[in-house]
């Protein structure tokens, strides 16, 4: 170790001399000849008694030994700096720590975050995550409500993504408020909804969550809460009311304007009758497995029968794939469902299905009163569907 050490401290000092040299004309006696660099410049810690390290090094890019580094945070009550840049979250709020060494200085900025503490059962209530990234509103209805894609925010301290898909769901966002909305004037009881309002270019909640935050702490963050929202919600539907539904509110710009319902059956495995359907493996692969099992009905009629949701809302005036009218896309795009039908459906657990709704735009989602009709009617839709399925809506009804 000594003699790595002083191996770097020669070169270090070889350094300090060019610097000098290089800086000439500069008065002074070295103080702040070697400029520092403290890594990460930020850092956004979650939780208190999270961990994490700051590193330090030179400008240059050479090594700073960190047991010779002198360091201090100026809000100990937010976060402490042990030797060697072990910092420690204490309470949330900001704290600037400095690192000193050789007569130079610099600093990081560490932000302590505490999540949210939900109640999914505080009907009226909503709760906010980090920045009001996220936010959930907590209902007592079988019915959870998420709107990904919808979002307008583009915060500067998220860099844009840069691979994945980046357009928003116009007006989604606001949809899902006005469906909230809708349920409630209807049945005096609320669903539980949960709002990305970032913009997808900042993140992608639809995405496991490399593709989705692309490494930015702060969009990991909002991801965290988003998925941790719709998990809550989800555990307390199982657990209060033994089953419910799930809806992943989407837009789409396909030429085709009808609404697409997605229950992680491909549109391909859509092009199969009735009867194939329903004596293969399709209801165990599509987010309605356990409704499947639960109500011993056939997988086909609760995709696209006379009680599916295809065909309540072609009663209410609104196309839609698959329905009886329209039972499959018949090799038009048409969007089967993503990743997070996939993880709150109950293909792979529990009591809770899903299904994606992509909405078309004309008509639809393009006014204020567009969205207002469709989202009645979507309530409507809703409650007929879990009162023939699931046989109950409003709790303990
Ligand atoms: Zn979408």
């Amino acid at each position: 170790m000594s003699e790595h050490s002083s191996t770097w401290r020669d070169t270090v000092g070889i350094l300090l001399l060019a610097l000098l040299v290089a800086g000439c004309g500069d008065s002074g006696t070295g103080q702040g000849a070697v400029v520092l660099v403290v890594g990460p410049s930020s850092t956004l810690m979650v939780g208190i008694g999270s961990f994490t390290t700051l590193t330090v090094s030179t400008e240059a890019g050479n090594f700073v030994d960190p047991g010779e580094v002198d360091w201090s945070s100026a809000a100990p009550g937010v976060a402490t700096v042990a030797d060697r840049g072990l910092v420690r979250a204490q309470a949330g709020g900001i704290a600037h720590i400095t690192a000193r060494w050789s007569g130079s200085s610099a600093t990081a900025l560490i932000e302590v975050w505490i999540p949210v503490e939900v109640d999914p059962s505080a009907d009226g209530t909503s709760f906010l995550g980090r920045k009001g990234y996220v936010e959930y509103l907590p209902g007592t209805l079988p019915f959870i409500l998420s709107a990904p894609h919808g979002g307008a925010l583009t915060p500067a301290e998220i860099p844009d993504r840069t691979f994945g898909v980046t357009l928003t769901d116009r007006n989604t966002e606001r949809m899902a408020e006005q469906i909230r909305d809708a349920f409630i004037a209807r049945t005096e009881a609320a669903p539980h909804v949960i709002i990305s309002r970032l913009a997808r270019i900042k993140l992608d909640p639809n995405r496991e969550i490399v593709e989705a935050a692309q490494g930015s702490p702060f969009a990991e963050n909002a991801w965290d809460e988003f998925h941790g929202f719709i998990e809550t919600a989800r555990a307390w539907v199982e657990n209060e009311l033994g089953s419910g539904l799930y809806v992943d509110l989407h837009g789409h710009g396909h030429e085709v304007n009808r609404l697409e319902l997605g229950y992680l059956t491909s549109g391909t495995d859509l092009d199969v009758s009735n009867g194939v359907l329903d004596a293969g493996n399709f209801a165990a692969t599509s987010s309605l497995k356990a409704l499947v099992q639960s109500t011993g009905g056939s997988f086909s009629e609760l995709l696209r029968g006379s009680t599916s949701l295809g065909a309540l809302l072609t009663d209410e005036g609104v196309p839609a794939v698959p329905s009886p009218a329209d039972p499959t896309p018949a090799g038009a795009p048409y969007f089967s469902g993503g990743f997070n039908i996939a993880r709150y459906g109950s293909r792979d657990r529990g009591t809770v299905s899903g299904v994606q709704f992509e909405l078309h735009f004309p008509g639809m989602r393009d006014t204020e009163g567009n969205r207002a009709l469709f989202s009645q009617r979507f309530a409507r839709v809703i409650e007929a569907f879990m009162t023939e399925h699931y046989g109950f809506f409003r709790p303990g009804g």
